[in-house]
């Protein structure tokens, strides 16, 4: 009974005490093309992405970036109406909004970046409001280190988790300030390909391992279509990708990922290796959406039963039960 009870008070807990996350990340022009199209500026950026994904949840979802002054209002009713709390958005009167521009290979897997405009993200100096200094969660989209470091300093407190992405260009370019980052954080959330490079291994597991003694207790594994893979000093757990008829675009996929991922762990308020499976399987169920349209169209335009029918196709792509006697 007493079980009973406490469980039925977690349950309502969720929605009761809402905890918070906070995302830093860009915001920005994105102009994308594909074997199936291509779109003018659209709206982009990796903090959009990931907030837009935490926005499933009942969670304080609070964004910490900077756009110039020729970004839409639009735009940021956009994320205004998805309860993303944007008053850590930065608008930079004397300077334009960050625009990337990239293009698309007949393989998905094969990206070019055409142009990287930084414009006001080139001075971003994150300023984090007084409200948002004591996040639960924290997500450190794809930034500098420097920057990324300059985020945890501003903190009241450490939150219970954070997370943070990355890229090649960071290893190659400040990879000293790259590796006092990942040693301040919990979950290295990183692709396949910079998981070899960062750590000098070749297969994964070992790649892990080396990484989990810079300092993460988790790192996470993005591999695209192949998945995701999650690792801690002594567990593992892979989540598939869904095996989609058509990718459309793959941008912000990763960052869908992680605003899935850490909005789900801000929601449950449980950073427990078991909890952390579900969190994969629900930021690689929003990415699989996120890649279905271009930019943010589809992820923008999510109803609760798309999101758990979808959910129910991960669980099914790998649920099977043997016959008791085999051998
Ligand atoms: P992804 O597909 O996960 O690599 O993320 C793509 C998103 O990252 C796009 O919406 C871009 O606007 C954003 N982006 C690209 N380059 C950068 C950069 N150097 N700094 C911050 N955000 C970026």
């Amino acid at each position: 009974m007493l079980f009973f009870c406490v469980f039925k008070l977690n349950k309502y807990l969720y929605f009761i005490i809402m905890n918070t996350l906070l995302t830093v990340g860009s915001v920005a022009f994105d102009q994308i093309e594909t074997p199936y199209g291509k779109t003018d500026k659209i709206l982009g950026g990796a903090g959009t992405f990931s907030s837009l994904a935490a926005s499933n949840f009942k969670i304080t979802n609070n964004l910490v970036s900077v756009v110039g002054y020729d970004f839409p209002t639009q735009y940021l009713d956009i994320l205004k109406n998805h309860n993303i709390d944007i008053s850590g958005v930065e608008i930079k009167k004397d300077e334009k909004t960050f625009f990337w521009s990239g293009k698309y290979h007949q393989n998905m897997n094969q990206r070019d970046t055409l142009i990287t405009e930084l414009n006001s993200l080139g001075t971003f100096v994150p300023k984090i409001p007084e409200n948002f200094k004591t996040p639960d969660v924290l997500m450190l989209g794809n930034l500098t280190p420097v920057i990324q470091r300059q985020v945890i300093e501003q903190l009241k407190q450490r939150p219970k988790i954070i997370a943070m992405d990355t890229m090649n260009f960071w290893m190659n370019s400040m990879l000293d300030e790259l590796l006092t980052t990942i040693s301040m954080v919990d979950v290295l959330i990183i692709n396949d390909e910079e998981t070899r490079q960062l750590s000098g291994e070749y297969f994964l597991p070992v790649a892990a391992k080396k990484i989990l003694k810079m300092g993460p207790k988790f790192v996470i594994v993005k591999k695209g279509e192949h998945g995701a893979l999650i690792f801690s000093e002594k567990q593992v757990f892979s989540a598939p990708a869904l095996p989609l008829d058509i990718v459309f675009d793959p941008t912000g996929a990763g960052d869908t990922f992680a605003g899935g991922f850490t909005g789900y762990l801000a929601f449950t308020n449980d950073y427990s290796f078991e909890n952390m499976k579900n969190a994969v399987i629900i930021g690689s169920a929003l990415a699989s959406f996120t890649v279905e349209k271009f930019g943010t169209e589809k992820i923008q335009n999510l109803s609760k039963i798309e999101l758990l029918n979808r959910i129910d196709k991960f669980k099914n792509l790998t649920n099977f039960c043997l016959p008791e006697e085999i051998f």
